[in-house]
């Protein structure tokens, strides 16, 4: 047996909310590595199927739905001296929670910035209010910078999360093959010079899920590695993604917001039935899904570089998803259904045989075409490592514990990102756990192979122009 090192100590309580496959497989590592006491942790899930595994390891379970009219009664006489947050759950108000744990001063941590149930579909909204655009607007708006507020660190899994370190540590790879070596950054303004002077375009967060089961999707079934609420609603949010100074149109279904940082843009379509061309180092060229997700804003925000108030330099940045096959099929269904939800779901788990969860990030556009950094984890080694997982979980688990780490570490930093947080000590509390991490060029563009047998509506003068890299 390992030696596992124990990261941090807290004094607690650690309060966890949702305990889906996410919070199932954070728990196991919470325990290894963070010195707390189990008899001051508590898991809150409505659906109590997975108890056992909460109370073999001395920790209460309570069977509940938290909603805007009990989230304070319930949650005020456990957190009011303070305590951790770990909220894990699908349509519980991450701002909701984030403002009661700073009244109570409690430390919180979520992996995607939730709005209550409707907030992703509520067809009186318009479109730019259900985008992650909207959001992360709305988690701006109550951070209170040099407040010394305590830490909520939002949208902190492996996408949104980890890729956010995966392109710091890119950057400091590209640079130094660049022959631009030197100390790395220590400053927003440092990364965002940096990724202007090494030319980088911008960024897809590409991955491929080849991990597949012994039983293989039925007809009117939806089945995925994670989470099929959260996949399903994130994919029925308009398309969205950085939008960078290279580009040279907006794209035709292109929209601006009309508040915020104005970093990103969202397309008048959903992510689910959005596809882009991208490249993983074992699949080599693929298309993915532009599913919205936080760290495509988020790190085009981060890597602003602005010259007396103008925008001078900002990458594009966007998700191009490859899932499971048996999910790329769910997908089809789905789309061929309108968009109605197939009457069963099932979450990939003790069926998958094998796979890999290959995720990073590819930088592209600059003098060495483009870099993939980033982890190609297999289902077998996940199981090694931890109890309830999978691959693509366990790239999301230990994202959670790294970033929990650096809360207990940094009590006080108020709301933040991913992308404002130490990069380096998330990675090196997450490594043990995300198998082969690697960094891989290609000379692959989106044009490659391309216009072929048929005429197509391309620019040839700059191939990662996002023209381009839309499937049409
Ligand atoms: P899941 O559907 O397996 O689990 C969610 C759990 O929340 C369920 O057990 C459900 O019963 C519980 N829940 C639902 N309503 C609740 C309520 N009102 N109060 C308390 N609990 C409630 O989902 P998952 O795969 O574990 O994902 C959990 C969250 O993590 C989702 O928001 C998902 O989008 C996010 N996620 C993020 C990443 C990332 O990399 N950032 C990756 C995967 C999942």
């Amino acid at each position: 047996m390992a030696e596992w090192t124990t990261h941090a100590r807290f004094a607690g309580p650690i309060i966890m909310i949702g305990f889906g496959s996410i919070g199932r497989g954070t728990l196991p590592l919470i325990l290894r590595h963070i010195d707390a006491p189990r008899d001051r942790m508590l898991i809150i899930d409505p659906d109590d199927s997975a108890r056992a595994i909460a109370e073999q390891e001395g920790i209460a379970f309570r069977k509940l739905a938290l909603t805007r009219d009990n989230l304070r009664s319930e949650l005020e006489p456990l957190l009011k001296g303070g305590g951790f947050l770990v909220n894990l759950s699908v349509e519980v108000s991450s701002i909701a929670l984030v403002e009661l744990c700073r009244e109570w001063g409690a430390l919180y941590i979520d992996t995607c910035i939730e709005p209550w149930p409707g907030g992703y579909t509520d067809p009186s909204l318009s479109m730019s209010q259900r985008t992650n655009y909207a959001l992360r607007e709305s988690a701006r708006a109550i951070a209170r910078p040099g407040a010394n507020d305590p830490t909520a660190l939002v949208a902190h899994g492996a996408n949104p999360g980890m890729v956010s370190h995966f392109v710091k540590q890119a950057l400091v790879n590209l640079a130094a093959d660049l022959g631009q070596g030197g100390a790395a950054p220590a400053t927003r303004e440092g990364w965002a010079a940096l990724a202007h002077r090494l030319g980088v375009k911008g960024i897809h967060i590409a991955e491929r899920d080849t991990q597949r089961a012994n039983r293989p999707k039925e007809q009117d079934e939806f089945v995925n590695t994670w989470s099929i609420e959260g996949f399903l609603s994130e994919g029925m949010q308009p398309a969205e993604l950085g939008f960078g100074t290279h580009e040279k149109a907006l794209p035709p279904e292109g929209r601006r917001h009309e508040f915020g940082c104005d970093a990103a843009i969202y397309l008048t379509r959903p992510g689910c039935a959005t596809r882009v061309r991208s490249w993983v180092p074992t699949a080599g060229p693929q298309i993915g899904w532009l599913i919205t997700h936080n760290e495509a804003i988020s790190i085009a925000d981060y890597l602003t570089l602005r010259e007396n108030g103008q925008v001078v330099y900002r990458p594009t940045c966007h998700y191009a998803y490859h899932p499971s096959d048996d999910t790329v099929l769910s997908l089809h269904e789905f789309e061929g259904r309108a968009y109605e939800r197939q009457s069963r779901i099932r979450l990939m788990n003790d069926e998958i045989t094998d796979g890999i969860d290959e995720l990073g990030v590819l930088l592209y556009g600059h003098a060495k075409n483009a870099y993939w950094f980033g982890s190609q984890l297999s289902v077998d080694e996940a199981r090694r490592l931890a109890p309830y997982q999978n691959a693509t979980g366990l790239q999301v688990t230990s994202a959670v514990l790294a970033g929990m780490v650096w809360a207990i570490e940094n009590p006080r930093a108020g709301v933040v990102d991913a992308d404002e947080i130490d990069w380096q000590r998330c990675l090196e509390v997450q490594m043990p756990y995300l198998g082969p991490v690697v960094g891989a060029y290609t000379d692959w563009t989106p044009l490659t192979g391309r216009p072929g047998l048929f005429a197509e509506d391309i620019d040839a003068e700059d191939s990662w122009q996002f023209r381009n890299v839309i499937v049409r």
